[in-house]
């Protein structure tokens, strides 16, 4: 089943009162929302007990939680200690995956640095294959999908079609779709149905429809320039786009399940209510 729900906890979520991601899950359900999405993004600050009981919640109020890996990871870092603290990161994510009883872990891939592209993504190809070994050697006794991110920023590895290669590595690796990352990199051009039904056919010849059917997706405007995003905007712009209806005609087109996170700028929930309008309205 597709689910929509907020990156983290929105504006309106403190505007009324609330103040602690405890009270998200209910707080979600009670907008017709079934997922949300929390960010370690500056490191594990959240202790495991209260990971337990997030996790609790999210069961009772049927949300599927899903975690964002701190923003530190580069696993196309030259610097060895590095590249061992980003596998540190996402195995310490993969652990609280479990303690919150979620499914999906995103990261952030790596960026350029000084080097080439070409250079850099083969590093990120060689430490990719390495993870898949750490994460072997785990003997993690949960099922989950780890979801390497498209990127928005020219420096950054990420376009849909590296991801698409690292996520041939391991049957749990499954990609990220960030359509407004995406839209960045291309400068706007994502824009009809067969712009992003494009995206979709490629990763379905590389990976297969089991993962695409099920792909993890981040949904925004987000304002771009030259070297690509800026910053994230909310679904008020007329501006950047990219558009959802185009996306979900896609979506409901190949018969997709994927989960659906608003990553707008203060107004994650109610841009994720506008989506399963719009989704619903088709
Ligand atoms: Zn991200």
């Amino acid at each position: 089943m597709i689910k929509f729900g907020p990156s983290g906890n929105c504006d309106l979520f403190y505007e009324q009162g609330y103040k602690s991601s405890l009270e998200a899950p209910l707080w979600i359900k009670n907008r017709g929302l079934n997922a949300y999405e929390y960010s370690f993004s500056r490191g594990f600050t959240m202790s495991e007990f209260t990971a337990k009981t997030l996790g609790e919640k999210c069961k009772e109020n049927d949300i599927e939680i899903s975690i964002h890996a701190p923003y530190y990871i580069n696993l196309a870092s030259p610097d060895p200690s590095k590249v061992e603290k980003s596998f540190n990161y996402i195995i310490n994510s993969i652990k609280y995956l479990k303690i919150l009883q979620g499914k999906r872990c995103v990261f952030h891939p790596g960026s350029c640095g000084d080097m080439d592209r070409e250079e850099a993504f083969s590093l990120l190809r060689k430490n990719m294959k390495e993870l898949v070994k750490r994460i072997e050697k785990e003997n993690f006794d949960f099922e989950f999908l780890l979801c390497p991110e498209t990127m928005g920023k020219s420096q950054q590895l990420g376009t849909y079609q590296e991801i698409g290669e690292i996520c041939t590595y391991a049957d749990y690796l499954i990609p990220t779709l960030d359509f407004g990352h995406i839209n960045s990199l291309l400068q706007g051009k994502l824009k009809t149905e067969s712009d992003f039904e494009e995206i979709f056919k490629f990763l379905i010849d590389k990976i297969g429809f089991n993962k695409v059917e099920k792909i993890h997706i981040h949904f925004s405007k987000i304002e771009y320039g030259k070297k690509g995003e800026i910053k994230h905007l909310t679904f008020d712009d007329k501006i950047y786009g990219p558009e959802f209806e185009p996306l979900a005609r896609v979506i409901k087109k190949l018969k997709l399940n994927p989960v659906i996170i608003s990553e707008s700028r203060g107004t994650q929930a109610e841009d994720a209510n506008q989506m399963k309008k719009i989704y619903e309205s088709i």
